[in-house]
């Protein structure tokens, strides 16, 4: 009796709360993959990064005889390697502003999955010791509520069962938002966007986690604060990698 009420309830919640696909909205069925929580369609549209890639930003790059992109040859990087999941797409770009500023947080577990299938095992082999999301501004907090990145790094923390530390950095000044600005001004901004209260940490190597690369400044600015800190290696991921977006 009680398992049929149960089966009743769940079909109650899910006719009240189908599961759609995070990318085209469509209301998924039974018989699909339910592990992904996304439609075939969608699903065969995904982009993830294949090999021969960047090493150090981790994105694709042309030809076998380069180590690095063309980006990574020019501009700092600090941090030792990142390991992207996905080009970036625009059947991915709903979906995650979607996830960042309209409440969907509830697809951090299938963006959180999509990492763990395309980079999980060469982040569990570089061996951060914790995952540190990267952080929003206070008063973007209280807007939107959350921060996506937080919500991304936590299910990411509890797959890879790593810790997450969300007070290593904090976002000081309130920055403009990085779409206004050209890559050096971005670079700027950045500079003085990230601060920390903690001098002494037990960690020496960390996986920054953020849902977007682009430039990269964020992540480098990020990495900046995690050395002043004594953490010497440090990696990112991220959900989607791509330019100008
Ligand atoms: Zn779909
Ligand atoms: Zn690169």
């Amino acid at each position: 009796m009680i398992d049929k009420l149960r089966v009743i309830g769940q079909n109650i919640g899910k006719l009240m709360f189908p599961s759609v696909c995070p990318l085209c909205g469509e209301i998924l069925e039974d018989n699909q993959d339910k592990e992904m929580y996304i439609c075939q369609d969608c699903s065969q549209k995904l982009k993830p990064i294949k090999p021969p890639v960047c090493l150090k930003c981790g994105q694709e790059v042309d030809g076998i005889e380069t180590d690095c992109c063309s980006d990574c040859a020019v501009v700092t990087r600090s941090y030792v390697k990142g390991f992207p999941a996905l080009k970036y797409s625009p059947e991915m770009s709903k979906c995650l502003s979607d996830f960042k500023y309209h409440n969907m947080r509830s697809y951090a577990a299938f963006l959180a999955d999509i990492i763990v299938r395309e980079r999980g095992k060469e982040i569990l082999l570089a061996g951060p010791e914790v995952i540190v999301p990267v952080p929003v501004h206070k008063s973007k907090l209280k807007v939107r509520g959350y921060n996506q990145a937080q919500v991304l790094g936590e299910e990411l923390g509890r797959r890879l069962k790593l810790p997450v530390d969300t007070e290593l950095i904090e976002r000081g000044v309130k920055t403009a938002p990085q779409k206004e600005l050209s890559n050096a001004q971005r670079e700027e901004n950045l500079k003085r966007a990230f601060i920390s209260s903690r001098k002494i940490v037990e960690y020496k190597s960390a996986l920054i986690v953020d849902d977007i690369y682009t430039t990269g400044a964020t992540v480098e600015a990020c990495t900046g604060v995690l050395h002043s800190m004594g953490i010497e290696d440090v990696y990112y991921t991220c959900v989607c990698i791509g330019q100008g977006l």
